[in-house]
């Protein structure tokens, strides 16, 4: 729950301006830590309490949570809205692939390398899952420790270590003690001898309870003992009741600011349903409704990617279409003599493009014109596409030194700034008309490349 400046200045000195913190009011710092532009060790006249309190009240309304360690290192929570039309969802949720220690030698060999080697390219980004979840689901501590060790000398991806066994749970976390594992369970029943445990070596935490109520009065008593990197899990079982969990929790969080629930989530579908199909789906509910961490008992690529690109689609910034950087892009190995094709930088259609450029086996430059990721003829429109503007790219993008051709395809939608093109570009380049869709890419860029070399 965002917090004004005039709620803050009430916990200033409010003394006569002193200007100390480089601002000339106290209610000019407040509104400037309102926003996150500065911080409260910036103002030296509080009070310890006052500091406190203040840092309780800037605090993100759901914590941000960081699980494991470099490159890859996930974090999750620090989410600032319900729905993501009001602004935007920030930190995607990690989706991971569960093992379990009484699987079979071949299972967790074909697990850990489909962890490690998983990913699909899609618009220029690369989607992978991006967690491990280690089961104790034998019972027997040194059998869950082998696969513990196994994994960790295998992979680096973000892991979860999972044990009823609170033993156990800690000699794993030993094993992971460099990477910043989370652990799960915490619960009501192995809370006291976990928290000095946790403190030894911090690290994040699950906290699970029987229903939401039971799960305040762990995450209080965490946070009395100064632990503070808390994951919820409801443990609910049932996808309705574990929405309706989801909600209440991000409804109290973002909506009333209650301390008690501001904390990311974790969800099973691995111990909801079966078969992957109907754990892709209860995963896709999840991924809209505010899970931040996603376990599932295995995925194949058919499973997999349509989760991925869900949970690309969602958390994608709705004020911002997704967008490739200006510049001229090689297809293949183009030479001087090579085409010149130009568009606009909106992901999709700059890859339609390229795509349909390398299905005709013809090597070619694509020029990529910044039209803040609209396609061509919306660009146009709003006239982020127009023959002068590109026509100035054209002249400062390098493709110049590239090629000796002067002939520029354009796309058959903007036939009409042809002759503004041309005139931008002094008369020294030929400007051709294309086709009108990319599908027409695949009649016309072989004739037009062997039309460049006579
Ligand atoms: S340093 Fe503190 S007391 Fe002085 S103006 Fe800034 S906020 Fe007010």
């Amino acid at each position: 729950m965002p917090v004004s400046g005039s709620a803050i200045v009430k916990l200033l000195p409010g003394r006569k301006p002193c200007r100390d913190c480089g601002f000339p009011t106290c209610f000019a710092f407040s509104m400037k830590l309102a926003l996150g532009g500065t911080t409260v060790d910036k103002c030296p006249h509080l009070s310890e309490e006052a500091k406190t309190q203040l840092e309780e009240v800037l605090a993100p309304a759901i914590r941000p949570v960081t699980v494991g360690a470099g490159g890859n290192a996930l974090s999750v929570g620090d989410e600032e809205v319900i729905y993501r039309h009001e602004k935007t969802f920030v930190h995607p949720p990690g989706i991971g692939l569960l093992i379990s220690d009484d699987e079979s030698e071949e299972s967790v060999e074909q697990k850990l390398k489909k962890i490690e080697e998983t990913e699909f390219p899609w618009v220029g980004l690369t989607l992978n899952p991006d967690l491990l979840a280690l089961q104790n689901r034998s019972g027997d501590k040194d059998r869950y420790l082998k696969l513990v060790n196994r994994a960790h000398d295998t992979t680096e991806v973000a892991t979860i270590l999972i044990s009823e066994d609170t033993e156990a749970l800690f000699a794993a976390r030993d094993v992971y003690a460099d990477r910043q594992p989370l652990l799960c369970p915490i619960t009501e029943d192995n809370l006291d001898d976990a928290i000095p445990r946790i403190k030894d070596g911090p690290t994040p935490v699950v906290v699970r309870a029987d229903g939401i109520e039971n799960l305040v009065s762990l995450t209080a008593r965490l946070k009395d003992a100064g632990i503070e990197d808390l994951v919820l899990d409801p443990g609910s079982m049932k996808l309705l009741d574990a929405i309706g969990d989801q909600t209440f929790i991000r409804r109290a969080s973002l909506k009333q600011g209650f301390r008690p629930l501001g904390y990311p989530t974790i969800a099973f579908p691995c111990f909801m349903a079966e078969d992957r199909v109907s754990q892709t789906l209860i995963a896709a509910s999840f991924v809209a409704k505010w899970a931040a961490f996603i376990v599932l008992s295995d995925f194949d690529s058919h499973t997999l990617l349509p989760l991925l690109v869900h949970r690309l689609n969602i958390y994608t910034d709705p004020r911002f279409p997704l967008a490739v950087e200006e510049k001229y892009y090689e297809v293949g190995q183009p030479d001087e003599q090579s085409p010149v094709l130009v568009t606009s930088n909106w992901a999709l259609t700059y890859f339609l493009v390229s795509s349909a450029v390398e299905a005709t086996r013809v090597p070619a430059y694509v020029c990529v014109k910044d039209a803040e990721g609209l396609g061509v003829l919306t660009a146009w429109a709003a006239g982020k596409f127009s023959g002068d503007s590109i026509g100035e790219f054209i002249k400062k993008c390098g493709i110049e030194d590239r090629v000796k051709t002067r002939t520029l395809v354009i796309p058959g939608k903007l036939a009409r700034i042809k002759g503004e093109l041309e005139d931008a570009l002094d008369r020294r380049w030929e400007i051709v008309v294309g086709p009108r869709e990319t599908t027409g890419l695949a009649g016309f860029l072989p004739a037009f490349a062997k039309k460049l070399r006579q």
